[in-house]
């Protein structure tokens, strides 16, 4: 399992701070956030700050509250006020897509977009969620989908971001498994010939099991209620991903790693988007293990 550090027993805004002082920011300051509702709890400025403060850059990110429906008064916001970049998330997603100058190709094929970069005076809308997870299953695991069995459950936002990311790269299968038919199939569309619906019984012949539903949230006991599949089918050589990260260890990687499986947490996603997302605003090398240490930090696992 990645980043078994138990630093983060401090409640998050608890601490003071770091740059907080009379003097900034100042009007040369940029400023980027993130936008959506609910967004106090967000840990994308803890990210962004991380690597603002470890890059010497006069930048600062700050969570925005915004109701759904307001995401095109939102990005209207962001162009008269500057801001440097926007990361997206619940509810709007898909409203971003549709209000921004223009999209990149992932972005196109998903239909929303997750991060906004200023590029020439437009607005560009791109969703780094799916080369988020790659990024951190090299990094946890040295994971490469190229030739891989996959297996996705889930068929929601973030499960159809993983199902494309998986078979532009190269995996032989990506199987969706959801608990609505109608939406894995429309989700195993996207991995084109490599992709199909599935069940619970593909786990076992699945090199990578990426779990991407809500199940396992919150609560940190290993009850059968938290589990999305039985983990029996589990084993040596395989790794799991969890894309829930509250609790960070949840029941399906504890029960991943009791069978020998290796368990990467959804930390690792929520990390790399975040710096794919700042490698397009600040056009600069992102220093992902400060943000890594922010996290190990503030993060409660
Ligand atoms: P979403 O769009 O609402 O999709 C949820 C998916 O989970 C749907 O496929 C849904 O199935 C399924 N599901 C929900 N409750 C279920 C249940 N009780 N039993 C079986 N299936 C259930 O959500 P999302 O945005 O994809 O997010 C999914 C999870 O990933 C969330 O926990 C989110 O916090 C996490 N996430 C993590 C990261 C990260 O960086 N680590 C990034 C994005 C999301 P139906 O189609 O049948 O409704």
């Amino acid at each position: 399992m990645t980043g078994t550090s138990e630093t983060g027993s401090r409640e998050r805004g608890a601490a003071e701070p770091a740059r907080r002082s009379p003097t900034w920011p100042t009007g040369a300051s940029r400023v980027v956030g993130v936008v959506g509702d609910p967004i106090a709890h967000s840990l994308s400025p803890l990210l962004h700050n991380a690597a603002f403060d470890a890059l010497g850059l006069d930048w600062v990110s700050v969570a925005f509250p915004v109701a759904a429906g307001a995401t095109v008064a939102a990005l209207e916001g962001m162009r008269a006020l500057g801001i440097a970049g926007l990361s997206v998330t619940m509810p709007h997603k898909e409203a971003a897509f549709a209000a921004v100058d223009e999209t990149t190709d992932v972005a196109r094929r998903l239909g929303v977009v997750n991060c906004i970069a200023w590029h020439e005076g437009a607005l560009i809308g791109d969703c780094t969620d799916g080369e988020g997870l790659l990024a951190a299953l090299r990094r946890a695991v040295r994971f490469e989908p190229t030739g891989k069995r996959c297996l996705v459950v889930g068929a929601g936002g973030a499960a159809r971001a993983v199902v494309l990311a998986l078979a532009d790269a190269g995996a032989l299968e990506v199987v969706v498994v959801n608990r609505t038919g109608a939406r894995a199939e429309e989700t195993a569309v996207l991995a084109g010939d490599v992709g199909r619906v599935g069940s619970e019984a593909d786990v076992g012949a699945a090199d990578l099991v990426v779990q991407a539903t809500p199940i396992g949230m919150t609560r940190s006991d290993a009850s059968s209620d938290d589990l999305p599949f039985d983990p029996g089918a589990l084993h040596a050589g395989q790794t799991v991903v969890d894309l829930v990260y509250h609790p960070v260890e949840t029941p399906l990687l504890q029960a991943a790693a009791a069978r020998g499986a290796q368990a990467v947490t959804g930390i690792g996603m929520l990390v790399h988007q975040a710096a794919l997302a700042l490698e397009q605003w600040t056009r600069q090398p992102v220093p992902v293990e400060a943000m890594w240490a922010a996290v190990e930090e503030h993060v409660p696992r």
